[in-house]
């Protein structure tokens, strides 16, 4: 359309010979050179709004969701992340920022847990009113159950500060493959606590939902747990689901899961990480719906969005580092969108691209400069692809 109107512009606006013409030829009562001169102006004001609402197309801005989820930043890179926004994101078609954010803000109500060089309270504010200005919503990340560490040693403050909270891993730790820990569900203090960090976090952004991990739980219903031991594995997962819901919904805030835990991982065929082999699966029958599940799939993209709409789930499809694997899984959400039913349609809502490193890194390598490594690389460009800036 915009070549089209640009050519009819060149023809009316370079041609002054042949609008004499018409009105000679025309010449029945109609103006034709104030008509044309009408249109010209008419022109010219909508060439002049298009930059304003128009992307560089990709489909992604048919969509109501178009997210983007990365690391929060450190203080010292607060001011390239402001600049990110204001000349970067604010370019592309990106309504919706998840800000891992998890021990990364200085916390009043649990000051023991924030990290050493945490954002302050005005730090966050002033990411979330950047965002604002281009209307994107920012949405915290804080990983509830599982994710309280990375492999064996690298502990996050949760159970660094309370390593009562644990469940206790046992042998498992001893695997070399060894992923995260996790805390106990049903351990009888945990959830004033890390309800305490939810509750500050919404309130320091002012947001509308929170993204709670709940992602690669393996260690879950342990033998070493005498609460957990031997109890049914979807019904622990569900009930820790349930119960976060459950305090989230009394301030009608949206809560954000990944999708992984629900999804059969021998049917699907996609593995124990981007599906559960720790039968926590069923579960997707017993959590409740209002939970709005993010489909991370990278490698391969499985017709899961469709599974999760049709369960009864708003579904976000998120992608990774492999350009086409996110390219068609951001067709297939705007074919399966074209061709189902409003119910269906309405819970298929769109799509994220998810950055796994720091902003500094993503960053670097956004500007042309060196990339951490190949799939880091690869996330980048997968960004770009789906996320381009505007053409202006
Ligand atoms: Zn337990």
């Amino acid at each position: 359309m915009f070549r089209a109107s640009s050519k009819l512009f060149k023809f009316i606006g370079g041609n002054e010979n042949i609008i004499k013409k018409l009105t000679n030829k025309y010449n029945a009562g109609i103006n034709m050179k104030k008509y044309f001169w009408l249109m010209r102006k008419l022109l010219v004001a909508a060439l002049l709004l298009l930059p304003l609402s128009t992307w560089a197309v990709t489909g992604a801005e048919q969509l109501p969701v178009r997210s983007f989820a990365i690391g929060s930043p450190t203080p010292d890179k607060l001011d390239d992340f402001l600049r990110f926004i204001d000349e970067d994101l604010s370019k592309t078609a990106v309504n919706q920022l998840f800000l891992r954010i998890n021990y990364n803000y200085q916390f009043k109500s649990h000051p023991e847990l924030a990290d050493k060089n945490a954002l302050s309270e005005q730090q966050v504010k002033s990411l979330v009113n950047t965002a604002a200005k281009y209307n994107i919503e920012i949405i915290p990340i804080i990983n509830l159950l599982g994710h309280q560490s990375w492999k064996q040693d690298n502990i996050r403050s949760l159970l660094t500060v309370y390593p009562e909270f644990e469940e206790p891993p046992g042998k498992k730790l001893l695997d070399k493959d060894f992923y995260t820990r996790a805390y106990c569900p049903n351990h009888p203090e945990v959830h004033d606590v890390v309800f305490a960090l939810v509750d500050e976090l919404v309130e320091a952004f002012g947001a509308k939902g929170v993204h709670v991990g709940m992602d690669e739980v393996f260690i879950l219903g342990e033998e070493g747990c005498s609460r957990c031991k031997g109890k049914d594995k979807a019904e622990l997962f569900a009930s820790e689901v349930n119960r976060i819901q459950a305090h989230l919904a009394k301030n009608k805030i949206a809560m954000y899961i990944w999708g992984d835990r629900l999804l059969d991982g021998n049917i699907t065929g996609i593995g124990k990480w981007a599906a559960s082999k720790n039968d926590t699966y069923r579960a997707i029958d017993l959590i409740s719906k209002e939970v709005i599940i993010c489909d991370w799939q990278y490698k391969f993209a499985p017709p899961t969005p469709g599974y999760f709409a049709v369960k009864g789930f708003n579904v976000i499809s998120a992608s990774y580092q492999v350009p086409s694997v996110a390219k068609f899984q951001l067709n297939n959400m705007i074919g399966m969108r074209a061709n189902s039913r409003d119910t269906i349609k309405n819970r298929l809502q769109g799509i994220m691209h998810t950055y796994w490193g720091s902003f500094e890194s993503f960053y670097q390598c956004y500007q042309g400069k060196a990339c951490e490594n190949e799939v880091k690389a690869g996330a980048v460009k997968t960004f770009i692809s789906i996320y381009p800036k505007e053409k202006s």
